[in-house]
């Protein structure tokens, strides 16, 4: 880091004592790719000044200068004046005006422009150089003196503001000047500003003085030379002020990049109904449409479009106001659009019907508009595939893969007061129910066709069935990787957890909100945005995803699914350049079909355990784990093992000869039994045993460390048969779905191992049992044997550990539990803290934490390939499908990640673009070699 950020300081400061860079009719000193030096909206104004677009002449004072200004206490470099006045002579000759002049002035603006967009950072000074003389030239000028007065007193009033440091601070401290204003209007006896005339106007100006002096106890500066150097300074200042540096920090921008100071010629859309101004974007910043979308005002100023005060009219409307200016602006639309090839935002003002271009930048836009736009550019040849999938951030595809609500009523929703709280946004898309508190009474009303929202203080593997009934889960514990979060992702469910703020009573059947004065009772309307994490009071439209309609449902054809299409699109791009397999986390066949659908090229976990939990099998699993003589035990495996095997054939059906990694047993045993006193007689009951028996056994199951006691491999160890039982099931599945014609990998998969004697005598059973089993049935087939790496100790030791697995699967969720010492259950109580507080930038439950666990990740790969050339790499904790961990997996060279099925497409687009970054990056340091050879070719 710290390199590149000296590589990049150096870059910048070119040591050039040229510190204003002019733009005018005859072009600019400056480029678009400038923008380190000249800031985003300097370069942009340069840039179109030499697409030769109608830009008022000005000049941009480098960031240079702003870190001279902060390295030398507050000054200046000593060429600076000079280059300004030089700058301002410029202007004055091609506009025929001049500065301070009292027949003929010329006003300016000054904006700030850092590299970055920094919006609301610091208010622009329009009107510049006005004072008791200029504003008689300016009265000459125009011949309406109520314009000039108007100018005058706004320009004291922004000057005072950002210059002299009237503005506000608290959020109900009033502005002086707005005042000043009000009164003025109550004496004059009218309700808007333009109803005052120019000798009320006039009389403002004075006001506003005295209250500079009153409050200040300055004059304020009539020499218009004081005012432009006054204007730059607080320019520089507000760099620093407390605003802008919480933005940065926010947005991770660098103190040092500075910012740049534009400095341009004024143009008036305030001078009569010829005048105009207004603010466009290329194209519909929210739907990504290709249509001209924007507003203006006649006779206006920019503040007053976006002041609320006059209602803008929509683009169109100008065709008839002003036709001239409304056909070049589709001009400078397409012209713009040709060549920064993106969608863009536009500031114009039309001055007694001439068009100026006040401002252009890349535009913001929504989700749903950086795919289409995107995509449409591609077909329209504007961009190449693969920069329309730089171009989309993986994560927005969330929007065409989830259902989401209708935002108009969203909106209202949270307009009028109904947001409850928030959580954590662990299972993306918008879901709208009836709040049940349990999964029995979930999939009871479920089945009378009521549409539920599952609410629970945090989920168990005994929700499982009531999750998958409900349209959406929400719990007020746990963190990212908790049951909820993990198993509603799988499922495809939306989801909200953690939400502390949520007080749930199981008993009332009740959720009351922390600091709120509302209940929320079983049977009420929720709506959760699993995407922000917003719980909201209501009933919120949903609206459901075509590309779901098509894959899974199939209630919609490809061929009228526009939105299907796009996405269609972006997949078969992203499968072009991506080296990444993608795998899914599944462990019923549903699931499985649907990552298919969604494109996974196998399965990287299936956790049996979850298996247990299906129709008729929790009965023979309790069983197990009650019995107390090995033969019990036995007993009761035999059972599970033709339900088991059901499972896998399923399993293995859907994925139709994909490779299919299949986990023994992870969790502690305990999960299984009840911990209440109710649940335990119930099963004392059905396995015709006595109560105590149960209790005792869920005591001395019972962990002090949760996850960090009999579990994982742990469990095969001390009762081999449990891994023979699944072991065998899955061959004897193999064999059977083999039979059928159909091809079938399974890799099986041994959970926690620390130490590779673990791994090896769990492997030794595997294998006796697949011996057995090719010997009974006559069949041969293939299979692996590997490993998660989970724990520390494994990864540490990866060489030991593949000199017996013939695969690594990167089981991030407890690697990071372990790594960083943090209950991955329990971290949502502190860890939402540490990442505001920005100890780690973001939860790393979410993220791979690519300095601590990225670090054993990196040493496991580098070992493991050692020892084993050919080993199988890959992921499946949650970090598999998150767009920055699957880069990184990238990176470090694994050949394939494994994440829910919805998530399927998202982490084959980060796989794209991991690829396409890699390569640009390569591209790049090459051109630079060949760059520094010729110039040391030069040198010689
Ligand atoms: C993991 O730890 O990353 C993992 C995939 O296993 P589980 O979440 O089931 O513990
Ligand atoms: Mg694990």
């Amino acid at each position: 880091m710290g390199k590149s950020k000296d590589k990049e300081k150096s870059k910048k400061s070119s040591k050039s004592n040229k510190y204003v860079y002019y733009f005018g009719s005859k072009g600019a000193d400056g480029t678009a790719e400038m923008k380190a030096l000249l800031g985003g909206k300097g370069a942009n104004l340069a840039e179109m000044v030499n697409l030769k677009l109608p830009v008022p002449p000005g000049f941009t004072i480098t960031t240079e200068v702003c870190t001279y200004f902060y390295e030398n206490n507050k000054t200046y470099p000593k060429q600076l004046e000079k280059q300004v006045e030089e700058a301002i002579s410029k202007i004055e000759k091609e506009m025929g005006a001049k500065f301070g002049s009292a027949d003929n002035p010329l006003l300016l603006s000054v904006r700030s422009g850092a590299r970055a967009s920094m919006p609301g950072m610091m208010d622009t000074i329009l009107n510049l150089g006005l004072n008791d003389t200029t504003v008689e030239g300016l009265i000459k000028k125009s011949c309406n003196p109520r314009f000039a007065y108007d100018s005058y007193r706004r320009f004291v009033a922004m000057y005072g503001d950002v210059v002299l440091g009237l503005k506000p601070e608290g959020k109900d401290a009033i502005d002086p000047f707005e005042e000043i204003l009000e009164e003025k209007k109550k004496q004059r006896n009218v309700k808007l500003d333009i109803e005052l005339t120019a000798d009320d106007l006039k009389e403002l100006v004075y006001e506003f003085k005295s209250a500079i002096k009153r409050i200040k106890g300055v004059d304020f500066p009539e020499d218009p030379k004081e005012q432009l150097w006054g204007a730059i300074g607080a320019v520089f200042q507000s760099w620093m002020n407390e605003r802008a540096i919480v933005y940065r920090k926010l947005n991770n921008i660098p103190e040092w990049w500075g910012t740049a100071v534009n400095v341009q010629s004024m143009v008036f859309g305030n001078l009569g109904e010829t005048s105009g101004t207004g603010v466009a974007f290329t194209r519909d910043a929210a739907t990504g449409e290709n249509y001209f979308y924007g507003e203006y005002l006649m006779n206006a100023q920019g503040e007053d479009v976006v002041a609320g005060t006059r209602t803008p009219l929509p683009i169109s409307e100008l065709e008839k106001n002003d036709p001239k200016s409304y056909q070049e602006l589709l001009k400078i639309r397409e012209i713009l659009e040709n060549h920064y090839r993106d969608m863009l935002d536009i500031e114009f003002t039309i001055q007694e019907g001439k068009l100026w271009m006040l401002q252009c930048r890349v535009g913001k836009r929504t989700a749903m508009a950086a795919i289409k736009i995107a995509v449409d550019m591609v077909n329209e040849g504007l961009i190449k595939p693969k920069e329309a999938l730089l171009r989309i951030e993986p994560d927005q595809l969330n929007q065409l893969l989830r259902p989401v609500f209708d935002l108009k009523e969203k909106k209202k929703a949270l307009d009028n007061g109904l947001l409850l709280a928030k959580g954590l946004n662990a299972g993306p898309g918008a879901a709208t129910g009836k709040v049940v508190f349990n999964a029995e009474d979930a999939v009871e009303w479920r089945n009378k066709g009521e549409k539920v929202i599952l609410v629970r203080i945090e989920t168990s593997p005994e929700d499982i069935a009531g999750m998958n009934a409900a349209e959406g889960i929400l719990t007020a514990r746990g963190g990212m990787t908790s049951h909820a979060a993990l198993v509603a992702r799988q499922m495809g469910k939306v989801c909200v957890a953690g939400c502390g703020a949520l007080i749930i009573d199981y008993k009332s059947r009740t959720i009351k909100v922390d600091g709120k004065d509302i209940v929320i009772k079983e049977g009420d309307y929720i709506s959760i945005d699993g995407s922000t994490g917003e719980v909201i009071s209501g009933n919120i439209a949903t609206k459901p995803s075509e590309v779901i309609e098509v894959l899974i449902t199939k209630t919609l054809e490809p061929e009228n699914a526009p939105v299907y299409q796009m996405y269609k699109q972006i997949m078969d791009w992203a499968d072009k350049y991506r080296k990444l397999k993608v795998r899914t986390n599944a462990d019923q066949p549903d699931q499985a079909s649907n990552a298919v659908a969604f494109g996974a090229e196998g399965i990287g976990l299936c956790r049996t355990e979850h298996m247990f939990f299906g129709e008729g099998k929790i009965g023979p699993m309790r069983e197990m784990i009650l019995a107390n003589t090995i033969e019990d035990r036995k007993k009761a495996l035999s059972k599970l093992l033709p339900l088991q095997r059901n499972d896998f054939e399923g399993i293995f059906r859907a994925m139709n000869g994909r490779p299919v990694t299949i986990r023994t047993i992870d969790p502690p045993l305990h999960e299984f039994l009840p911990h209440d006193e109710k649940g335990q007689k119930e099963v004392a009951k059905e396995l015709g045993i006595d109560a105590k028996i149960v209790k005792e056994r869920v005591e001395s199951l019972h962990e002090f460390n949760p996850m960090l006691g009999f579990r994982g491999c742990r469990l095969g160890l001390i009762y081999p048969e449990i891994t023979e039982m699944q072991a065998r099931a899955i061959f004897e599945a193999t064999v059977n779905v083999l039979k059928e014609g159909m091809n079938v990998l399974p890799e099986i998969m041994i959970p926690l191992v620390g130490h590779v004697k673990e791994l090896a005598d769990q492997e030794a059973i595997v294998r006796n049992v697949a011996n057995e089993v090719m010997k009974e049935s006559g069949v041969k087939f293939d299979y692996l044997v590997g490993t998660m790496i989970e724990i520390p100790r494994g990864a540490i030791t990866a060489d030991e550990i593949a000199s017996v697995a013939e695969f690594f699967s990167f089981g991030t969720n407890d690697l990071t539990q372990t790594t960083l010492g943090l209950s991955r259950d329990d971290s949502g109580k502190f860890l939402p803290i540490y990442v505001e507080r920005e100890i780690y930038a973001v939860d790393p439950f979410v993220s791979i934490d690519q300095k601590g666990v990225g670090f054993l990740m990196k040493q496991a790969v580098k070992h493991g390939r050692k020892v084993r050339k050919n080993i199988k790499l890959g992921i499946c904790g949650e970090h598999g499908g998150e767009p920055a961990s699957v880069e990184f997996c990238h990176t470090i060279g694994l050949d394939y990640v494994s994440c829910s099925p919805f998530r399927v497409p998202i982490a084959r687009l980060a796989a794209a673009r991991a690829a396409i970054k890699e390569k640009l990056e390569v591209k790049k340091a090459k051109e630079n070699k060949q760059d520094k050879t010729k110039k040391d070719k030069k040198k010689k």
